[in-house]
C-alpha cells in the first residue's frame, strides 16, 4: 500500500531488534537482519515501497554500502529499473568518482563507478539506505550522484533517526521520505 497507517508502521517497527552499545557504547543499532528473516515483514515492506515508487518513473536505484543494497536491489527487480551501488573504497573494480565526508571523528569516503549511469540520458535517481542517522552518507552520496550525471529524486530511508537532524538535512536538496521515524 502507498501509504501506510501507525498499525503499520507498528508493525515494521516491531520487526527491527534493537542492540544497546553496538558498535560502541551508548549506540542503540537498529539491526534489520530480524526484518529480513521474517518473509511477511520484508514482503511488506517491499510492497509498500513497490506501491510509493512505482509511478515515479525513476531509471536507477542507487544504494548505500550494505544495507542500502538488501532494499535497493530487491526495490529495482519490483520496479524494474538498473541497481548502482555506493562502496566504501578500494572495492569497485572499475574507474570511480570518489566524496569524501566527515564523521564524528575523521572523515569516510564513498565511491561509485564512473559509467554508472552513462547508458540513459539524463537519468533519474531514487537513492536507498536502511538508516539516516546524521545524513553524512547519504549527502556524500548524492554528491556521487551528481557527479556521475544522475538526478537524485527521492532519498528514501526505512528508519529516521529524528534527533540527528539528517533528514532535514538531505531535505534541503532532494525530497526525503522515511518509512519509519525513532
Ligand atoms: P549517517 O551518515 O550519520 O546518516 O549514518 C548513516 C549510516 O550509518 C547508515 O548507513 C546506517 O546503516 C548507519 N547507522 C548509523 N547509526 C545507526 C544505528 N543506530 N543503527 C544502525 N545503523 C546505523
Amino acid at each position: 500500500m502507498q501509504v501506510l497507517n501507525d498499525d503499520d508502521r507498528a508493525y515494521l517497527s516491531h520487526s527491527i531488534r534493537l542492540i544497546d552499545d553496538f558498535p560502541r557504547p551508548g549506540i542503540v543499532f537498529r539491526d534489520i537482519t530480524t526484518l529480513l528473516n521474517d518473509a511477511k515483514a520484508f514482503e511488506f515492506l517491499m510492497s509498500h515501497l513497490q506501491a510509493r515508487y512505482e509511478n515515479y518513473e525513476i531509471d536507477f536505484i542507487v544504494g548505500i554500502e550494505s544495507r542500502g543494497f538488501i532494499f535497493g536491489a530487491a526495490l529495482a527487480t519490483r520496479l524494474g529499473v538498473g541497481f548502482v551501488p555506493i562502496r566504501k573504497p578500494k572495492k569497485l573494480p572499475y574507474v570511480t568518482i570518489s566524496q569524501k565526508y566527515s564523521l564524528e571523528y575523521g572523515v569516510d569516503e564513498v565511491q561509485i563507478h564512473i559509467d554508472a549511469f552513462n547508458h540513459i540520458k539524463n537519468p533519474k535517481i531514487l537513492l536507498i539506505d536502511d538508516l539516516i542517522a546524521t545524513g553524512g552518507t547519504a549527502k556524500a552520496s548524492m554528491e556521487l550522484i551528481k557527479n556521475a550525471g544522475g538526478e537524485c529524486v527521492e532519498a528514501c530511508f526505512l528508519i529516521n533517526l529524528v534527533d540527528l537532524n539528517g533528514y532535514q538535512e538531505i531535505e534541503k536538496f532532494t525530497k526525503v521520505y522515511s518509512v519509519l521515524e525513532v
